[in-house]
């Protein structure tokens, strides 16, 4: 019926849909006449279960069915594929993850899913969920969509966004842009209030990552001020503190160990989700496992009250990203008009107290926006911003930042940042670099992502090597060009200035770091600014320290007694002195970027009749040579 509906409807819809692909549930929406609406399957359902069950023969099950074969078939159905997309199976706490189905590859990119004896990677399965919203779409639509608008959370990295993309080309999309969840929230939204002002926080708590992300609405221009946020933090969390505190009941009532049957464990985490759902709107409700083994059925009432004391402790851990999205973006909270609730688990009455109370809202502003429906409006600011590409909106732009700064190493191990963090997206920025050596071969470009000032404290994204023609040091000229794209992915390019000759690189992420998690590189350049600092100043004083003895050492030995005597030793002394400062490899003791800065002006006060000498000389020179001065 729904579709009969749908086909009559959709005359005058996009050609570029919006594809919410959830780590929980993905959705499919388009504009029609320009009004954005989620499209629903041939029974009515708007949302897509991210499952996907490979079954021993014929075509991979998707969605609802997939989910509830999940309980027959736990070993061979997958979930939460959002969770391993692009990333290495080294990176990902797997003890976390209470996974029925088993993961190979550990330690390489990307991991892989045995099945059925075909390896499947996330993207594959990815692929499969995009196909079965594909069919959903094409069959509201009229016509087979050509191209997507897919959405990923802010802190997707380039490997987790480039897996996406290729998901959505295996399913046979055309895959326009790679959007940011909360952005796509805030176009959803945004749309009702193209004409004000604002400023708003989004709050996105789905059922795998959270995200804040503070927007700034300005005559249909949306412009992101910053984004915060974690992969690993979701409603699954709070399903987990549920199971666990239901399989130590069902243990004080005589059951099974749950944890160790794939069986039981898929069934717990069903009734688990069930009755969180159940408890947003109840107070109080059943969770009923009958013959979790022949002899044991578990059975047990669950509060409201119950289900809130397990979640608070997984609720809290957002204040810290919201309070940390304000500080970047610069504001306070009362400087926000508006905060607007996305994902599923924002339907939870307590995750709305607690996101009102951390804003303030009681206070009367940011109010709480909570006019669009959570589960959708992800998915509707895509297929708003495929209407964008399409034409459909011509006055609406979007704009994106970067997470974390994204910069190269110079030399003495630091980091230089070429685009900051927070920058609008997409933004192409170069700075030009010089060599430290005599006659180098070639340059190795470093591309490092964090907010130290030390190379090691950050993530390497990669180094590649641009040979270019020898030259003394300092003569080199190498330009170093970052560009992040409208999908967030980064090209860097090097160029020998001189010749031309020049190298393209696109990076690949920061799943090469252990355990990577943006917010805990975030919290140690906060815990580490003033000591960070002080190494920047200690090694550029350093370095400076070095450059001005090697230089006076040449010029000494060129012009030295050409100088007064008293001057000359006044110099000697100060190079025994620098030479033995630049013997110490570590600073401390009276050694300090201060005390390094003051000797640097010292030996500047005492070389300067030589530098000057020197000047003389080389003018002397030139003016000889273009026959101003006789030879
Ligand atoms: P999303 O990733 O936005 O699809 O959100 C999915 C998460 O929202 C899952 O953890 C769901 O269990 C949770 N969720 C969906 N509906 C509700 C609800 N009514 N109350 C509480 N949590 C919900």
């Amino acid at each position: 019926m729904l579709q009969w509906l749908y086909r009559g409807k959709f005359w005058s819809v996009a050609k570029i849909i919006g594809i919410d692909l959830g780590t929980t549930n993905s959705l499919v929406a388009v504009v029609d006449s320009g009004i954005p609406l989620v499209l629903a399957d041939g029974q009515g359902r708007r949302l897509t279960p991210s499952v996907v069950c490979i079954p021993a023969s014929g075509d991979p099950i998707v969605g609802w069915e997939a989910k509830r074969s999940r309980e027959v078939q736990p070993e061979t159905t997958v979930t939460s594929i959002k969770r391993f997309i692009g990333r290495r199976g080294g990176d990902i706490n797997l003890a976390k993850e209470f996974l029925a189905y088993p993961i190979t590859n550990i330690e390489k990119t990307p991991i892989t899913i045995p099945l059925h004896g075909c390896e499947w990677s996330p993207e594959s399965l990815s692929a499969e969920i995009l196909k079965t919203l594909k069919i959903i779409a094409s069959e509201g639509m009229l016509d087979k969509p050509e191209a997507a608008v897919i959405t990923v959370p802010a802190y997707f990295n380039d490997a987790q966004r480039n897996a996406t993309r290729k998901a959505g080309e295996l399913a046979g999309l055309k895959v326009e842009r790679i959007i940011n969840e909360p952005t796509a929230a805030a176009l959803a939204y945004g749309l009702n209030s193209l004409k004000e002002k604002s400023k708003i926080a989004v709050y996105d708590f789905g059922g795998g990552t959270f995200d804040l992300s503070i927007l700034e609405l300005n005559k249909g221009v949306f412009q992101v001020l910053a984004t915060c946020g974690n992969t690993r933090l979701g409603g699954d969390d709070i399903d987990c503190k549920l199971a666990e505190f239901l399989s130590r009941q069902i243990i004080n009532l005589g059951g099974p160990l749950v944890e160790e049957n794939a069986n039981m464990l898929a069934r717990l985490g069903e009734a688990v989700e069930a009755a969180k759902i159940q408890l947003s709107t109840d107070s109080e409700t059943t969770i009923s496992l009958p013959f979790l083994t022949q002899e044991f059925s578990f059975e047990f009432v669950l509060s409201r009250e119950q289900l809130e004391s397990l979640s608070k402790p997984v609720i809290k851990k957002t204040r810290e990203y919201c309070l940390k999205a304000l500080a970047d973006a610069g504001l306070k909270s009362n400087d926000l008009d508006q905060v607007i609730l996305v994902g599923g688990q924002t339907r939870m009455p307590l995750v709305r107290e607690f996101a009102a109370e951390v804003f303030g809202c009681d206070q009367g502003k940011p109010e709480l926006n909570i006019s669009q429906n959570p589960d959708e409006a992800v998915a509707l600011g895509a297929a708003i911003q495929g209407g964008i590409l399409s034409g459909d909106y011509s006055d609406l732009l979007l704009l994106d930042v970067t997470p974390l700064s994204l910069g190269i190493e110079t030399f003495g191990g630091l980091m230089n940042v070429i685009i900051p963090r927070n920058t609008t997206i997409p933004v192409k920025r170069g700075e030009a670099f010089t060599t430290v050596a005599d006659y180098q071969k070639d340059v190795l470009i470093h591309v490092l992502q964090g907010e130290r000032e030390r190379v090691p404290d950050n993530w390497s994204l990669g180094r590649f090597t641009l040979e270019f023609e020898p030259q003394p040091k300092g003569m080199a000229k190498v330009g170093v060009q970052f560009e992040i794209d409208a999908d967030g992915i980064l090209n860097v390019l090097a160029r020998d200035i001189k010749t031309g000759n020049e190298k393209v690189v696109e990076m690949r992420s920061a799943v090469d770091v252990d355990d990577a998690d943006v917010q805990q590189m975030i919290e140690e350049s906060v815990e580490h600014a003033f000591d960070d600092i002080e190494e920047r100043r200690w090694i550029e004083a350093k370095l400076r320290l070095e450059q001005t003895t090697a230089a006076t050492l040449k010029g000494m030995e060129a012009y030295g007694s050409d100088l007064p005597e008293d001057q000359q030793r006044e110099i000697e002394i100060a190079l025994t002195e620098a030479e033995g400062l630049l013997s110490e490899k570590e600073k401390g003791g009276a050694l300090t970027a201060a005390s390094l800065k003051e000797f640097n002006s010292k030996l500047d006060s005492v070389t300067k009749p030589l530098a000057d000498l020197m000047m003389d000389k080389v003018m002397e020179q030139m003016l000889k040579k273009q026959g101003v001065l006789p030879n």
